[in-house]
């Protein structure tokens, strides 16, 4: 567990900040002015970092909610993300995170109640709109709850904007907050790859089985599920690996629980794959990607569209499928 933690010195007295320091054993607390000090610092090695992350305590002042990209969506027109979070627990070995930041150490902003004025101001001022929220973009959204209780803070808020739905986004195994009064407009979602894949390249996260021993207590409860197929990544026998692990995730949940899947293509910007293969120079991984005009991405030859449509269709309703791209 982190040791070193830095704290803004505008939200030192928060009683969140004093609730979270409180769950590590013996912190080296350490004031700064602002969070980007440290975490902005130039020449920083992610990788090196990335083995004994501190942990960074701030204020976020703007910008709580973005605008997701054009046609990225489930369902709804008029979709948002936020993070309250930087970085993550987990270490995959194509996270765009440390192709995207200098700095390894997690940075968690603990006025969650600004998080929820703006998603309560954006509910009531588009009533009659349908939204989903998508968490989860800059961390995991469930991998740090022990110690940050912002789902558990956030979720019990939800129930009362019909208009939202919250997509909660996870490879964790965390559940502890997910009881048996669920609650409609959250979608649990679950990012997947192949379990061969996985086990070697997506370090810290808990194992096919172990997740999928969750996803279905949730889904005999009832709660919505969401399974995120996003990268889908092209290595030799690739698509038996995706084939099998469909097999083994619907055949073992009650499919009318599932809301939504996504998938979509390992894609990056120039800038953030470059850095990112020089953060694992050793691994063979990302060479299957084509470059584009300013980012890298898998070929189309592979048909990734075609073959998850295909393969998904067999347990699937389509209208529930999106590739997001
Ligand atoms: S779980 Fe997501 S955010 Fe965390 S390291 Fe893996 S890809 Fe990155």
């Amino acid at each position: 567990m982190t040791k070193l933690i830095y704290i803004e010195r505008e939200i030192k007295d928060h009683f969140r900040t004093k609730l979270i320091c409180s769950k590590i054993s013996n912190p080296e607390i350490i004031i700064i002015d602002r969070f980007s000090e440290i975490f902005n610092k130039r020449n920083q090695s992610f990788k090196l970092q990335k083995n004994d992350p501190a942990l960074i305590l701030a204020k976020k002042y703007k910008n709580l909610l973005h605008k997701t990209p054009e046609n990225y969506g489930i369902g709804n027109k008029y979709n948002y993300y936020f993070s309250y979070m930087y970085n993550c627990l987990f270490d995959c070995k194509y996270c765009f995170l440390q192709g995207m930041y200098s700095s390894a150490n997690y940075v968690i902003f603990v006025n969650y109640e600004d998080y929820y004025e703006e998603i309560k101001k954006i509910s009531i001022t588009n009533k009659k709109k349908n939204i989903t929220l998508f968490s989860g973009y800059d961390c995991d959204s469930l991998a740090f709850e022990a110690v940050s209780n912002f789902m558990s803070y956030l979720i019990k808020k939800i129930p009362k904007y019909e208009n939202i739905d919250l997509e909660i986004r996870t490879k964790s195994t965390y559940d502890k907050l997910f009881s048996k009064n669920i609650i409609k407009n959250i979608i649990i979602a679950y990012s997947f790859t192949p379990e061969r894949f996985s086990n070697k390249y997506e370090i810290g996260v808990p194992s096919v089985d172990k997740r999928l021993k969750v996803i279905k207590r949730l889904s005999n409860l009832g709660w919505k599920l969401g399974f995120r197929f996003d990268p889908v990544i092209i290595y030799d026998g690739w698509q038996e690996d995706y084939k099998e692990l469909f097999v083994k995730i619907f055949q073992n949940i009650d499919i009318d629980n599932v809301h939504s899947i996504t998938f979509g293509k390992l894609r990056f910007p120039e800038t953030i794959y470059k850095k990112l293969i020089k953060e694992n120079i050793s691994e063979s991984l990302f060479f299957n990607l084509e470059k584009k005009r300013n980012s890298y991405e898998s070929s189309n030859e592979y048909n990734i569209e075609s073959f998850l449509i295909e393969n998904l269709t067999k347990f699937i309703d389509e209208r529930k499928i999106f590739f997001n791209n």
